[in-house]
């Protein structure tokens, strides 16, 4: 065990007290050998990363912090032409490894660039922007297994990875020790200037920005260069001088909801339908009266909806804060909650509900915290 550290100094929303004790071992031997010794304690557990998804209490944590805080890449033998896998630590700093891969030339997580977080944790919540996801480029994980004690090598696709989940976010537990990944060697595949070229660009907002048409490929390091200024923009990348950086990144999901839901809200509210159009479809008179939902059609196609625009919407603006708190909404991104210096978790909280209150009211709307919250509920 080590001094317990308050959570607040680990993680990068800045709130939360100390737990009651702390191990981070070094390397992934020791971290198996620490954990179970940890969970035959009896005690409660806790993983923490780079800290960058988890908002905890006031009170701290009642229980054991495991700190991840391996490192290492290896490159594996991989047995696609064109092809790179790389295998790994979970402690690894997720954008330290996506610089790395650009530099090499290898393609597939440069549009990942700047979500800060460690590798181990990059599953859980399956990261994504401007058009990449991790599931994209992951072939497989080591997981240490809490229920059986046991190490064990998982498939990407048995992990469910989805839009924003995995099945590590739906009661799996274990360690994610290290990943593996897939990648594409493009340095064969370089552009006129001999730069290695990045994968296709499947983000409009990332398109018009680096000026070409969504399915181009352009070389790496202006992706990733690209990428770092959008997200600095909206307060997206970590930067200690900048407290609309004291976040957990965004705070909400993007609802997901029925296509008749969807049809309830605003013209102008932006949409997304999850699932292809449905084939035209001969529906009996008995089976639907004309009026209301489409059995069958209408409420089985997701779509999804932009919590930025429906809390913008809902009269929370940029910036906006409760009279005398320390917590605040980002003032460049409505979809983060920041702590603009020395606020309390509760304070974090109390905005939290604000927000999730003002789109309930105004647009029937139940918005999903996107952190993992220890200790607090909304
Ligand atoms: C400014 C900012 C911008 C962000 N932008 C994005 C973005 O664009 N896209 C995006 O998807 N996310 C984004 N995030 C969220 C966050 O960076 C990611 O979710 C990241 O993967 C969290 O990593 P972490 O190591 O900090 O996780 P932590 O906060 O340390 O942990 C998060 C969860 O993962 C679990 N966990 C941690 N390590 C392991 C492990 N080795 N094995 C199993 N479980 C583990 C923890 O128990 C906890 O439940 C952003 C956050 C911030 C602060």
């Amino acid at each position: 065990m080590i001094a317990p550290v308050p959570l607040s100094e680990l993680t990068t929303m800045r709130v939360g007290g100390p737990p009651a004790a702390m191990v981070a071992p070094v390397t992934e031997q020791d971290l198996v050998k620490e954990a179970l010794v940890v969970w035959g304690m009896d005690e409660d557990w806790m993983l923490l990363g780079g800290g960058s998804n988890t908002v905890a209490s006031d009170a701290g944590f009642d229980g054991i912090v495991i700190r991840v805080v391996t490192r290492g890449v290896e490159r594996l033998d991989s047995e696609a032409a064109g092809a790179v896998r790389l295998r790994v630590q979970a402690g690894e700093p997720w954008d330290e490894l996506v610089a790395h891969t650009v530099t090499q030339g290898w393609a597939g997580i440069e549009a990942l660039s700047g979500i800060p977080g460690s590798c181990g944790a990059a599953p859980v919540q399956n990261i994504g922007a401007y058009g990449q996801e991790l599931s994209d480029s992951l072939a497989a994980v080591d997981f240490l297994d809490y229920e059986t004690g046991e190490v064990r090598r998982m498939e990407a696709a048995e992990l469910r990875l989805d839009y924003r989940t995995s099945a590590l976010k739906q009661g799996l537990r274990g360690i994610v020790l290290a990943i593996e990944l897939d990648l594409r060697d493009t340095r064969n595949e370089a552009d006129v200037l001999g730069l290695a070229l990045s994968q296709p660009i499947g983000y409009g907002q990332l398109a018009s920005a680096l000026g070409v048409q969504l399915g181009d490929r352009v070389a790496l390091e202006t992706v990733r260069s690209t990428v770092l200024d959008l997200r600095a923009a909206k307060g997206m990348v970590l930067d200690p001088t900048d407290p609309d950086t004291y976040s957990a990144g965004s705070f909400f999901t993007n609802p997901i909801v029925t296509e008749a839901f969807a049809r309830t809200l605003p013209d102008a509210a932006p949409r997304w339908v999850l699932a292809p159009e449905l084939p035209d479809r001969v529906i009996p008179l008995d089976e639907y009266a004309g009026v209301g939902p489409i059995p069958g059609v209408d409420d089985v196609r997701p779509v999804k909806l932009s919590a930025a625009w429906l809390i913008e919407h809902s009269g929370v603006r940029k910036g906006f804060h409760l009279p005398g708190s320390r917590a605040a909404v980002s003032s460049k991104h409505t979809l983060a909650l920041t702590n603009t210096g020395g606020a309390s978790a509760a304070e974090i909280a109390e905005l939290a509900r604000f927000v999730l209150g003002r789109v309930q009211a105004e647009f029937g709307v139940n918005l999903q915290p996107e952190p993992v919250l220890v200790g607090l509920d909304l």
